[in-house]
């Protein structure tokens, strides 16, 4: 597994791209079990490529850019055991020049969820992407659907900006309890880890409600929020249309349940893709080439 710091580096890729395609798996570091779900995805479709960056513009004035943890060194522990081709991990003068550049908007599906209230945060994400993208020049890249608006925005620059790359969502990885991993768990206490296993069982009662029968996006919606009001702080509950994040009344298709809340000191989000066939209720994927499970 090579590594490297900076753009010139990246000519080594010339030669990795003659052994297959070229699978970017985008982090931010601070690596658990559904990072390594993405690398394990990737390799089975090609030369896995990780990039290490914790991007400034993602982070809202009052948010965690500065104390987010940075692990690099066992990041590569964990990734040097799979089967990763090379991992970039760049400054952030490899990745960002004046305060005037230009930047990537999100369309629509920016608005309101993760974008809603955190202005400048999917405008952040694309910038850094398109930037991977142009550095590294993948054929695939794989997203976790845990953050299923990052995905379904990536989706729309992709194809509006007629990116030729293949985007593959990978399943959520959670603990055995059910609250999905995230490097901000690692920001939670005893209590507070048990507290935020409501962002799942609200979730879970909404798919619920919904194998029920409920198709009324605003009682499945409140179904959710009823459970979700454990957290200290509640964010969002939303049952959206996928891939529009449209506010169909009428539950139909495929449909995603995103909640986001405060627990203590981390702000966590989670949610379940389904898929709506008749009176059947499946888990279900994002993009076009998704894995379910
Ligand atoms: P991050 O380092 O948090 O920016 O995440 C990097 C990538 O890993 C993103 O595509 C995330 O959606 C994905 N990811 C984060 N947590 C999980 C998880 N629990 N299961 C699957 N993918 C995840």
């Amino acid at each position: 597994m090579k590594l490297w710091h900076t753009r010139d580096d990246l000519q080594a890729l010339q030669s990795l791209r003659k052994d297959g395609p070229l699978v970017l798996v985008p982090t931010m570091g601070a690596l658990h079990e559904g990072h390594l779900d993405l690398v394990r995805l990737g390799s089975e479709l090609g030369q896995v490529v990780v990039t290490v960056f914790v991007n400034p513009t993602q982070f809202g004035p009052n948010e965690d850019f500065s104390s987010y943890p940075r692990t690099l060194e066992s990041d590569l522990e964990l990734l040097s055991k799979l089967p990763v081709s090379g991992v970039f991990a760049p400054a952030t003068k490899e990745i960002y020049g004046s305060d005037l550049e230009v930047t990537v908007q999100p369309g629509n599906r920016g608005m309101g969820l993760c974008g809603g209230d955190r202005p400048g945060h999917f405008a952040g994400v694309l910038t850094v992407v398109a930037k991977l993208f142009g550095l590294t020049q993948p054929d695939v890249a794989i997203f976790g659907r845990k953050d299923a608006q990052q995905c379904l925005v990536i989706g729309q620059m992709v194809e509006d900006l007629k990116m030729p790359i293949q985007l593959v969502d990978a399943p959520t990885r959670r603990e055995t309890d059910g609250l999905a991993m995230s490097s901000r768990n690692r920001y939670l206490s005893a209590d507070q880890r048990r507290q935020a296993l409501c962002l799942s069982r609200a979730l879970s009662a909404g798919k619920q409600s919904m194998e029920n029968g409920c198709r009324s996006r605003a009682e499945v919606q409140q179904t959710i929020l009823d459970i979700l009001q454990d957290a200290d702080q509640v964010e969002y509950a939303e049952v959206r249309q996928v891939p529009d994040l449209g506010k169909n009344e009428i539950l139909a298709g495929k449909i995603l349940l995103a909640v986001a809340a405060r627990v203590g000191p981390a702000r966590l989000i989670d949610n379940f893709v389904l898929q709506i066939n008749d009176k059947q209720v499946t888990d279900s994927y994002l993009l076009g080439t998704g894995r379910k499970s």
